[in-house]
């Protein structure tokens, strides 16, 4: 009973509690984000295994990111149950496949196609006479995957997205075909694609009676968080594994379904109660995560959303003390957002706050590129959270052959520091560099020495073939190590996840939502639902903004995103411009004073005469930010008049003689 184990159960709410100490069976929590849904899962697995309903080992908790897997298998490994797994689905089923394969297909050799599958659709296409144009053919591919998850084969496929009126890249007979294709260009190379995981590894528990039993022998409590994000192929496999059994507990949230372009439903969710009657239901709105501040600007982000489902209306209420206002802010073009984001991060670092509890959060990948620049240029470490980028990474691929070839040697010699010599080999210096590209290249091969730490602090005289194999499966599953610095992600990589400081990037119309959305009420609707995503990952401090053209000297021709009106608050300069009408009006100040512009050159230079040329971004920032500070404290408007020795005595933070410098 869950009296024998109080401390587990210390730290949940009385809703969290019932969840988490149900009886084995069929358990569903729906909830807002940051209720403490992972939260109960975990202690739910570690509650069943403590008090001996099953045993760690045959605990299966899955969920939909690399990054959240990991999560749970931090936050399991804390509650003492590390043996229960946590995987995505994916890779999940990598793990299943690779140990069924030899029983269900025979010598039959595969590999995964490692992220070159475009030019295998490109193969394809170019065989029918299609398009190859990699726009194009990155429609035709996630059309086939959205296929692909839906269950639907080739043969199919038209009159489904006939029924569905789905809006298809290419007319529907001419994506059958292409899409029966690609599956036969695949077979023929001998790969399999991510979604061929999860179908071969249902195939073969579905045929084969003798994997069936064996892996439910094995297996018997499974775990789904992020559960309105399951697709159909997701749910079959779910099935496979439980095949009639119901012990399967399940939590989500309809209101973050963001994959429903990929074929994802929060159906399974809501109408969990229907499939299981018996089912404890628990429902959770006390907000754990986020300061009231967040939490409010959350609750309107989703309360305007349309066409919600009943059972996903409950508002959040926030638990934790009162935090900063959620900053808004608008900026000429995209490298001075980035630069303006860069010089507040170095500020936050400043103040104490860990970079690993720093987040940047963007639509697109390619939005990354200037934020990369930016906090390289600031001195800020940082990674990329893209999943398999990181083994795709020149200096890594590179790392891990030299470990393959050091391994092939058969050293035995103590783990880390084998690994160590054989990276030294290829620049993990002793010391890291000053920064800039050369400090993340040494970041992501000391991120291969903490994987090395891991594994040998977890398996007794680990050799560096184990370390080998251990990475290539972590590429395979897309899951790279964590690397100590400010995570640069894209909304969709960040779900679950949470930081003391976020900053939503790039909030543009056409960006967020994105334009291909446009038109599309549903489509549009996801994307809000992206948006509140990204508002709910900050526990404290959220910053919004955008930018009005995407370079200098671009036209400013972008507004901010539409899910920003009504959010903005009134006297923010952002929200006048939008009441006049105007676009741009921004270009006025000086960027270094502040001081109002006067000639057209200096307007285009974007700064007064007064105010040197070469002040560096980072210092700007600071500038800036102690230019408002200083401002407000002396109670003055924040037009201060610099010289050049106040920069000085900026960079050398010591004080100056503020009354010369108010105008
Ligand atoms: P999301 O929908 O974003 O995935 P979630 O519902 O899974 O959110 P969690 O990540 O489990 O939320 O919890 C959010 C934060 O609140 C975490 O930092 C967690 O440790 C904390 N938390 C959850 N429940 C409690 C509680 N009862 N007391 C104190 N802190 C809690
Ligand atoms: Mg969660």
């Amino acid at each position: 009973s869950s009296n024998r184990h109080p401390e587990l159960l210390e730290g949940l709410d009385p809703e969290q509690r019932a969840a988490a100490c149900a009886p084995r069976g069929p358990v569903c929590v729906l909830a807002g984000a940051g209720t403490g849904k992972t939260r109960t899962i975990t202690h739910r697995i570690a509650y069943l295994v403590r008090s001996g309903h099953v045993s760690a080992g045959q605990v299966l908790a899955v969920t939909f990111t690399s990054r959240a897997a990991g999560e749970l298998r931090t936050r399991l490994r804390g509650l003492g149950v590390e043996a229960a797994q946590a995987r995505t689905f994916h890779a999940a089923a990598l793990r299943q496949l690779r140990y069924f394969w030899p029983r269900v297909v025979g010598e039959r050799q595969w590999d995964l196609i490692d992220g070159n599958k475009l030019r295998l659709v490109g193969q394809a296409a170019n065989r029918l006479g299609l398009s190859t144009e990699v726009e194009v053919l990155r429609d035709l591919t996630s059309e086939i995957e959205w296929a692909k998850a839906s269950l639907v084969s080739p043969d199919d496929y038209p009159a489904v997205v006939a029924r569905l009126k789905r809006d298809t890249p290419e007319p529907a007979e001419r994506i059958a075909e292409l899409y029966r294709g690609y599956e036969q260009t695949k077979n023929e190379a001998q790969l399999l694609d991510f979604d061929d995981l999860l179908l071969h590894t249902t195939a073969a528990l579905e045929e084969h009676r003798a994997v069936a039993d064996e892996f439910r022998e094995r297996y018997r409590c499974f775990v789904v968080d992020e559960y309105q994000d399951v697709t159909p192929a997701q749910q079959r496999l779910l099935d496979a594994w439980l095949g009639g059994r119901d012990d399967l507990t399940v939590v989500g949230d309809a209101n973050q379904t963001i994959y429903s372009f990929g074929g994802a439903s929060p159906r399974p969710l809501l109408e969990f109660t229907r499939r299981f009657p018996e089912a404890t239901v628990v429902r959770l709105e006390r907000d754990y995560r986020s300061t009231p501040q967040v939490v409010s600007l959350a609750n309107r982000v989703i309360g305007a959303a349309r066409g919600r489902p009943a059972g996903s209306r409950l508002e959040l209420v926030g638990q934790r003390p009162e935090g900063p206002e959620p900053r808004f802010a608008e900026y000429d073009d995209e490298p001075a957002e980035a630069s303006a984001v860069a010089a507040r991060i170095r500020g936050l670092l400043d103040d104490g706050i860990a970079a690993s509890e720093i987040a940047v959060l963007y639509r697109v990948n390619a939005q990354s590129e200037a934020y990369e620049q930016a906090l390289s240029e600031a001195g800020v470490p940082y990674l990329v959270r893209g999943g398999e980028r990181f083994f795709q990474r020149q200096e890594i691929r590179q790392a891990i052959a030299a470990l393959r070839t050091a391994a092939a040697d058969e050293p035995r010699g103590e783990l880390v520091a084998l690994c160590r010599r054989v990276l030294a080999r290829v620049g993990l210096t002793e010391q890291p560099p000053a920064g800039g590209a050369a400090r993340e290249r040494w970041d992501a091969l000391l991120a291969l020495v903490e994987v090395a730490e891991e594994l040998a602090s977890t398996v007794e005289g680990a050799s560096l073939g184990r370390l080998v194999t251990e990475l290539e499966q972590r590429a395979a599953a897309q899951h790279p190590p964590t690397v100590e610095g400010v995570t640069l992600a894209s909304l969709h990589a960040a779900k679950g996840l949470e930081w003391d400081a976020v900053f939503l990037v790039g909030l543009a119309d056409g960006t967020v939502p994105i334009q291909r959305a446009d038109g599309d009420d549903e489509a549009v609707e996801e994307e809000r639902r992206l948006f509140y995503v990204g508002v709910t990952r900050a526990r404290e401090h959220l910053s919004l903004s955008w930018a009005l053209s995407r370079h200098p000297d671009g036209r400013r021709n972008r507004r901010r995103s539409r899910f920003l009106y009504g959010l903005v608050p009134e006297d923010h300069p952002a929200a006048r411009v939008a009441k006049s009408g105007q676009q741009t009006k921004f270009a006025n100040s000086c960027r270094i004073c502040a001081r109002p512009l006067i000639s057209t050159m200096e307007v285009k230079l974007g700064r007064c005469t007064k105010c040197p040329a070469d002040v560096d971004e980072h210092l700007l920032g600071r500038l800036k930010e102690w230019r408002t500070e200083r401002a407000r404290e002396l109670n003055v408007p924040a037009f201060v008049v610099f010289t050049d020795s106040t920069l000085v005595a900026i960079a050398e933070q010591r004080p100056t003689d503020s009354k010369a410098l108010v105008g």
